[in-house]
């Protein structure tokens, strides 16, 4: 309890501060001060031991933060993966439409190139296809055989040249 030390002496804010550390006590062991030199510690002792467990808290919460920032930074990696899922599926659905869009624009030479051959096979213009019966096809195949360089064609070369 604080007490007006004379009846309409207004106290300034040091004062105070000076009567509530000293209403308190030892900051350690909330004993009473006594003639201790200190006015927040009873013995050097207590002073020594309440320093030491602040620098432990301190140290605790120094790791504290450290969690929270490594927490922050899988959060952010996370996202980041996320975000790239998101930019492949994205970019995949893009291709997928591009080549839909190659696709049938190809289709009409496609079509044409079907009706050339038929049109070209028809007319007779296409090169001979070996027929599909054996006897037929073995007949076919010895008439269209490799009978070696026409005349007047130049002949490959027996030996290939090594340099
Ligand atoms: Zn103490």
């Amino acid at each position: 309890m604080i007490e007006v030390r004379n009846k309409g002496e207004r106290m300034d804010n040091v004062d105070i501060i000076e009567r509530i550390d000293h209403a308190i006590g030892c900051h350690y062991c909330g004993g009473p001060l006594g003639d201790s030199p200190s006015e927040d510690f009873c013995t050097y002792g207590h002073q020594r031991r309440w320093n030491d467990l602040y620098r432990r808290l301190g140290s605790v919460e120094a790791v504290a933060e450290e969690l929270r920032e490594e927490q922050r930074r899988h959060r952010e990696a996370a996202e980041h993966a996320a975000a790239m899922q998101r930019k492949i599926t994205a970019t995949m659905s893009e291709l997928e439409t591009a080549f839909g869009r190659i696709i049938a624009a190809f289709r009409p030479f496609a079509l044409a190139a079907a009706t050339t051959s038929q049109v070209l096979a028809e007319a007779g213009l296409l090169p001979d296809r070996a027929p599909e019966d054996p006897a037929r096809r073995a007949l076919w195949l010895r008439r269209h055989r490799n009978t070696g360089p026409k005349p007047g064609r130049p002949r490959p070369p027996r030996t290939l040249n090594r340099r």
